[in-house]
């Protein structure tokens, strides 16, 4: 049996599409395998981000070539932002590859390689790397057909692909193309059948998923597509909570605020980045909000949710970032108190606007930057957990943690919250006195009244049991 070894970079969304072709190949025979060693088959899933990713990915197909001196059918791919970015040019740094698969064409994985490892065992001449980039009408739907069958308790559900924005930093509208949404009634099936396989928790991605629907499904009774997503979701029974990421600030309008009010499933934590606490900043990142704005969403928000969790992408050092300028962010990350945030030390991007802007921000600028709000976040990361402790939170409980009949689980805020536990309550909600905190994670004991009255009947935790 062929056995494959996926290694992914980057976003949720390449984990999401590493995912799926794994499961296709699996399907088709293929055996996924963890140890990159014992693989006949090494697909790279590849993010184009920043060009730091992308010479990390070259110098491992570089490094991963030599395999063929032992094993001549070694088959070596690169799929995903970096094929698509770089295209056919990519050949001339690895012309060893097998094949090179953009970002619209994972569901043809599988047929290239098994084209490929045919060709191989006829024992003729190495075939020519197979190249597949276009674009393909409707390629966002066939990521219903990707469905890993493992059972867990999380899932990941892709609801689009692409974006029309044109930040100045970023390179995702060429690696990812156009804004493609799924209809709403194919993401209602399969997260129906992720229900029906033990899923309580689904996160929608998209690289920008309040743009969801937009020019393809009206608005209906005020509400943008991307609101009647979540209102039929939340329909669904046996599913308890929904997430997303990443949403747009200039996607939260009167009806998404008021979804969080409306919809008992929809947890109250929300990535909103910000990038910029500077309008200046935010203008020459092409960002089409003010902070004026973005205040005035946290506080839409928090109205409707108190304790709303918050976490961000932030770029420090941004081309013409001045003291100013950094100060800015500084005090709206103080302000909005974030819960969690992505800091970004900013990199030219080849291929972006911002790559030739001048006014570069020196390295140790960005890194003293970078470290002042690293330690902002981790202060405010620590009191949002003490705040906790003494608190009953409902977790949605994962499987077992690294110690033994220790559980993890998530709260509705998405902190990690550790417990003694069994595997009975894998899949339920448990109600979770917190006991104790630290910056990233809570400790605390299950609550066994509560837990009798969820799992209807005695539950086989043993929750007497308090461990750190
Ligand atoms: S919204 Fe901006 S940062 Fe986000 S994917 Fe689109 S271009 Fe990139």
């Amino acid at each position: 049996m062929n056995r494959v070894f996926i290694k992914t970079y980057g976003c949720q969304m390449n984990e999401r599409d590493s995912e799926a072709v794994a499961a296709l190949l699996r399907a088709r025979g293929y055996a996924i395998v963890d140890d990159e060693a014992a693989a006949d088959v090494v697909l790279l899933n590849t993010c184009s981000v920043r060009d730091q990713a992308e010479q990390k990915a070259i110098g491992k197909a570089g490094y991963l070539k030599r395999r063929r001196r032992t094993n001549p059918r070694f088959v070596l791919g690169v799929m995903g932002c970096m094929a698509q970015n770089r295209g056919r040019d990519l050949l001339d740094q690895l012309p060893d590859l097998d094949l090179l698969v953009g970002t619209q064409k994972f569901h043809l994985v599988p047929d290239h390689l098994d084209r490929i490892i045919e060709s191989l065992a006829a024992q003729g001449p190495r075939p020519a790397t197979i190249v597949d980039l276009a674009a393909e009408e409707g390629s966002q739907n066939t990521i219903r057909d990707h469905l890993p069958q493992e059972k867990r308790v999380s899932a990941f559900v892709s609801i689009m692909q692409g974006c029309n924005m044109s930040c100045t930093f970023c390179i995702v509208p060429k690696t990812r193309g156009e804004e493609r949404s799924r209809p709403i009634e194919a993401i209602v099936e399969e997260v129906e059948g992720l229900v029906a396989g033990g899923v309580r928790e689904v996160t929608l991605l998209g690289q920008i998923v309040t743009s969801y629907g937009r020019g393809t499904i009206p608005d209906r009774a005020g509400k943008s597509p991307f609101v009647q997503l979540l209102e039929r979701l939340e329909q669904i029974p046996g599913l308890a909570r929904i997430r997303f990421t990443s949403p747009h600030p200039r996607g939260f309008k009167r009806d998404l605020v008021e979804a969080y009010r409306d919809l008992s499933k929809l947890c109250e934590y929300i990535h909103l980045p910000l990038q910029s606490g500077s309008d200046r900043m935010l203008r020459a990142m092409n960002r089409p909000y003010n902070v004026t704005l973005y205040r005035r969403i946290v506080d839409d928000l928090r109205a409707v949710h108190p304790e709303m969790y918050f976490s961000t992408d932030i770029i420090v050092g941004f081309p013409g970032e001045t003291d100013d300028d950094f100060t800015a962010t500084r005090e709206v990350f103080r302000e909005v108190g974030y819960d969690m945030a992505y800091i970004f030390k900013y990199s030219i991007r080849t291929g972006t606007p911002a790559a030739t802007l001048p006014d570069q921000v020196p390295q140790e600028v960005k890194e003293a930057r970078n470290q002042e709000l690293l330690a902002l976040l981790e202060a405010q990361s620590l009191r949002r957990n003490q705040a906790l402790v003494g608190t009953v939170q409902e977790i949605l409980v994962e499987g077992p943690g690294r110690r033994p009949e220790r559980f993890t689980g998530r709260n509705r805020g998405n902190r990690v919250v550790h417990f003694p536990g069994s595997d009975r309550l894998i899949g339920r909600l448990v109600p979770v006195r917190i006991e104790r905190a630290t910056v990233s994670s809570l400790y605390g004991l299950p609550e066994v009244e509560a837990i009798h009255e969820i799992a209807g009947g005695p539950a086989s935790a043993e929750p007497a049991r308090h461990s750190a």
